[in-house]
């Protein structure tokens, strides 16, 4: 699909990055992202997407405004509180991107919906906070054999790594049950939950146009108390439950690290 004129202005100063190029924002046009939730941390995902020009997106976030939102749920505003999430959400990427094919759904991910709400998508951001349904979009990232950008943040803490069967192991490699410490409420800071948004957006651009290096096979560690960033490699567990039996494909992923 080529871009309009439009288009070729919109994403001018994004189309004349080395090895991004027309075909990069062409490629970003023809995908669509599925990203739940759509709070502090995947609301910069959506932002970010939308206004890179991808072409389709599903959203899926449940529940009203609150006040408690408003210091890291950026798509949300005063007005809204009281008033359906989606409302806003859908609103603002709207305002943003008019020509987004956007779908929203008022509704948090889990295993019993999953295979209904995750379908006909080109890739997963998880941006749950809770591990229930983290584990259900990751088992459907394996069942669809699409790529999963995972984000993660506690306090000052953020960790962001990609996922793709056969060629990474996936997020039960990493925690094979929900560790016994995670609890729903937890400290958030807005810039930190922003942060790792913005890095997840980029690995979404990255993984669908080719550019760069993705996270696969590595977990990003930031800290931003003492501002230290550190990438640690991360392997697949061959006995996993939910990938150990995905043949691997024929790229190494010490290739990626
Ligand atoms: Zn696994």
């Amino acid at each position: 699909m080529s871009l309009t004129d439009t288009e070729q202005a919109l994403y001018e100063w994004q189309i004349i990055a080395e090895d991004f190029g027309v075909e990069g924002q062409g490629k970003l046009k023809n995908s669509t992202v599925f990203i739940s939730r759509c709070g502090g941390l995947g609301g910069l995902v959506a932002y970010e997407l939308a206004a890179a020009g991808i072409g389709g997106m599903v959203v899926a976030h449940a529940g009203d405004v609150k006040h408690s939102d408003l210091n890291r749920q950026l798509l949300m505003s005063r007005e809204g509180i009281g008033k359906n999430r989606m409302q806003s959400i859908t609103g603002r990427l709207k305002e943003l991107n008019p020509d987004l094919e956007l779908q929203g759904i008022d509704q948090n991910v889990g295993p019993e919906n999953v295979k209904k709400l995750i379908s006909g998508v080109d890739i997963i951001v998880d941006c749950a906070p809770l591990f229930e349904e983290r584990f259900a979009m990751n088992q459907r990232a394996i069942e669809l054999g699409i790529p999963m950008v995972e984000c993660s943040m506690y306090e000052c803490e953020a960790h962001i790594t990609s996922f793709k069967p056969g060629l990474t192991g996936c997020l039960r490699c990493l925690y094979p049950e929900i560790p016994p410490y995670w609890t729903r409420k937890f400290p958030v800071f807005g810039a930190v939950s922003g942060m790792v948004g913005c890095l997840g957006a980029m690995e979404v651009i990255k993984i669908i146009s080719g550019l760069g290096r993705p996270l696969f096979g590595n977990l990003l560690c930031c800290d931003l108390k003492t501002m230290s960033f550190r990438k640690n490699r991360i392997f697949k567990d061959p006995d996993c439950s939910v990938c150990g039996s995905v043949p691997s494909i024929n790229q190494s992923t010490k290739s990626q690290a």
